[in-house]
């Protein structure tokens, strides 16, 4: 089944970045396995849809897939049966992350290695944690080596025939590494049923990942599995109720009456680490804004501050004893500016 990265996320070829971050969350959200409990269809067009956009998410890895895809390609990208997160050799997954292995553009040296690009998973923090660092468990899918055939992919090797056994492959005017045969210029005969031929597997395992502090929505963590694979956890940060973040600041809004406005109060507000009692100063207008130092987020070596956004409440319906105040006071304030 051959399928193109564009119309695994329903969207045209010209589309702008922003059209396929939209359209990749909708998909995301739609088929995300939280969503989607033991349905193994949703899970695979969740896994299809995320590395779809972890190409054209990138502007650099989409001009490149652009240029492939152009080429007329001809590589299928297979799915596997059964879900167990690989793809099949020669897909088109594995030709790009073979091309873009880690990132680091094309792969001239290290023929012979099969270096493959992290997959990546999302996982939910709460503002708080991700401001002021701290731990979540998360349950991961992760790859471990193959149990099966200890990561060889299989038994019985034979020599690659998208190559002719020379690892290498000329794409255009670039001389590339063959992806079938991951460069090596041979390929297993009897292919592992377990894994497909990838040499891993998934497993969900529950993991305490360590969140830095001063982490935004959209952080990317490189997380070391116990089989040291490198896997990739996009953080997708929870808005808070009271806080929002800045850089290193730190904001929330308080609401004072008039009479604390106009005459100055103390009040308590709630800071990343505990209360701390603010003071309101007599005249206070409506919009300022009052500075908590050392309350926001450590960040590359220095720390923010907490900005208080003061809102004044005005009030809306009064007693006739209140009314009579209020207008003792437009008399007395008349001409007073
Ligand atoms: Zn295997
Ligand atoms: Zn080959």
């Amino acid at each position: 089944m051959t399928k193109d990265l564009y119309s695994v996320l329903g969207v045209e070829e010209n589309a702008s970045q922003d059209e396929l971050k939209k359209a990749y969350r909708k998909l995301a959200k739609k088929y995300h396995p939280d969503a989607n409990p033991g349905d193994k269809a949703a899970e695979e067009k969740f896994k299809e849809v995320s590395e779809a956009y972890e190409i054209l998410g990138n502007p650099e890895k989409r001009a490149k897939y652009d240029q492939v895809r152009k080429a007329g390609g001809g590589f299928a990208w297979n799915s596997m049966d059964g879900g167990d997160g690989v793809f099949d050799d020669g897909g088109l997954a594995d030709i790009l992350r073979s091309m873009f292995g880690g990132g680091a553009g094309f792969e001239f040296s290290g023929f012979g290695s099969s270096r493959r690009s992290s997959p990546m998973v999302e996982v939910k923090v709460p503002f708080r944690t991700a401001a002021a660092g701290g731990v979540v468990r998360a349950n991961l899918r992760l790859p471990v080596t193959c149990p099966a055939c200890m990561g060889s992919g299989g038994s019985g090797r034979r020599k690659c025939d998208a190559c002719g056994g020379s690892g290498r492959m000329q794409q255009g005017q670039m001389v590339m590494m063959c992806p079938v045969c991951k460069g090596s210029g041979s390929v297993v005969t009897d292919r592992c049923t377990r894994c497909g031929g990838s040499g891993e597997i998934f497993t969900t395992e529950q993991v305490d990942l360590r969140i830095p502090p001063g982490s935004d929505d959209g952080t990317v963590l490189r997380l070391t599995t116990p089989s040291r694979k490198t896997l990739k956890v996009r953080l997708v940060v929870e808005p808070d109720k009271f806080f929002w973040k800045e850089g290193r600041d730190i904001h929330c809004k308080v609401e004072v009456t008039a009479p604390q406005a106009v005459l100055g109060t103390k009040m308590k507000v709630k800071t990343l680490d505990g209360k701390v009692v603010l003071k309101i100063h007599p005249g206070t207008q409506p919009g300022t804004i009052l500075r908590i130092p050392g309350k926001g987020v450590q960040y590359r070596g220095a720390k923010g501050d907490q900005l208080v956004h003061v809102e004044v409440k005005l009030p809306v319906s009064l007693t006739p004893e209140e009314k009579e105040l209020w207008r003792k006071l437009a008399r007395l304030s008349k001409g007073k500016k």
